[in-house]
């Protein structure tokens, strides 16, 4: 009973409060916290010091388009994707961001025609990460706007962004539309050995990479673009410094330091496997989609999708394809809107509404601590 005396049903209270975006504003975000136990294990190996007189200046190297880029950070950047062959970087630029979010924002200013009357329209296929939409209208800017699933557009200039895998579904895409009007950009977040096989070095006009997702350090914010064109890079790069005059140095250095470790765990002669950060993931991952898909199985009220395994360049073996999220559909009769129904059993997820997605679907993260994995399968398996 309320103060008043009107009786008050808890379920909708507590769906209120779990609904409210301002009091859980990134719940289910793909926290990328499982990979702290390997970097506790690297202890001071992944370490930096930073003097105080050090990274003071505005400017990284003048004489680069991105001149607020680290060359530390983009010396690892390259490193990395030659090791892991998962993109061409030889005669690209490197552009570094606040995280891939706001390279992401400046990729869609530089592809923005400046004189056009009316915005450029923004496409994903769906169901395409929730931030696309977001991040595109939340300044309501007159150059881009959100136009919503690209199978259903119809028009020849366009933004498709590509993200694969997908977030949210983990599926291998390709860009859904083809004019030589339309511009893409590959958001390839995921593309690391312990999500996916690795087919092969990916070679589009703008790439997005980001240390959230490849080392698991969100928190750092950043990301990286790989951008063929010079003109489009430069544009970009105006973007960063109009909207906050360059990016941390602090950030890259740690990034740079990171990207090393990884790299070294690989290239170094008789490195330990327990240094190795992909197989490291790969494994855990692997063990993590065995169970999800076993308590699936046991509640027989959800699906997942299907996934193909293929030859990862990077292994050389056969492997499965292990997302950093699962997009459930809940299969039960009666059930439409099924992040409701995971969370009076106390699962938190995102529904599907937010991918352009029907209610059926949720969006449940893959990569946070064990014990919330754990607990999230024990509570998973219970349902029925
Ligand atoms: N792209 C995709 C597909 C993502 O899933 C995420 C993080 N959820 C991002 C970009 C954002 O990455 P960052 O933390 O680098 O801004």
């Amino acid at each position: 009973l309320t103060e008043s005396g009107q009786s008050v049903d808890l379920n909708v209270v507590l769906d209120k409060l779990m609904n409210d975006e301002e009091i859980q504003p990134q719940k289910g975000c793909g926290d990328p916290t499982m990979f702290e136990s390997f970097w506790k294990w690297m202890g001071e190996r992944g370490a930096i010091v930073i003097p105080a007189w050090q990274t003071m200046s505005y400017f990284s190297d003048v004489t680069n388009v991105c001149w607020f880029l680290e060359p530390e950070f983009a010396k690892e950047v390259r490193r990395l994707h030659n090791l892991v062959g998962n993109a061409v970087t030889d005669d690209r630029y490197i552009i570094a961001g606040t995280g891939s979010t706001q390279l992401f924002q400046s990729a869609l200013y530089a592809l923005s025609p400046s004189n056009a009357s009316e915005p450029i329209n923004v496409v994903s296929a769906a169901p395409y990460y929730s931030s696309y939409p977001a991040v595109t209208d939340y300044l309501q800017s007159g150059l881009f706007r959100w136009a919503g699933d690209a199978y259903a557009y119809k028009g020849d200039k366009y933004i498709e962004l590509v993200c694969s895998p997908n977030n949210p579904d983990g599926s291998i895409r390709a860009a859904v539309l083809n004019s030589d009007a339309g511009k893409t950009v590959h958001d390839l977040a995921y593309y690391w050995p312990q999500y996916t096989p690795i087919s092969g070095p990916a070679d589009h006009d703008i790439m997005l990479f980001t240390v959230s997702k490849s080392s698991g350090h969100a928190g750092t914010r950043l990301g990286w673009a790989i951008v063929k064109d010079r003109a489009v890079a430069k544009k970009m790069v105006k973007f960063i410094e109009l909207n906050t005059i360059g990016v941390s140095k602090d950030s890259q250095l740690r990034a740079a330091k990171l990207l090393k470790v990884v790299s070294d765990g690989y290239e170094l002669p008789n490195t330990e496997n327990r240094n190795k950060f992909f197989d490291y993931g790969r494994r855990l991952m692997t063990m993590r989609w065995k169970k999800l898909q076993e308590a699936v199985k046991n509640s027989g009220i959800f699906s997942l999708p299907e996934f193909p395994t293929g030859t990862c360049k990077f292994t050389g073996e056969s492997t499965g394809t292990n997302p950093a999220f699962a997009w459930l559909k809940c299969e039960k009769e009666g059930v439409e809107d099924c992040a409701s129904f995971l969370r009076r059993h106390r699962i938190l997820t995102r529904s599907g509404r937010h991918f352009g997605a029907e209610p059926k679907y949720v969006r449940v993260s893959m990569l946070d601590r064990d014990e919330t994995f754990q607990l999230f399968i024990e509570r998973l398996s219970s349902l029925n």
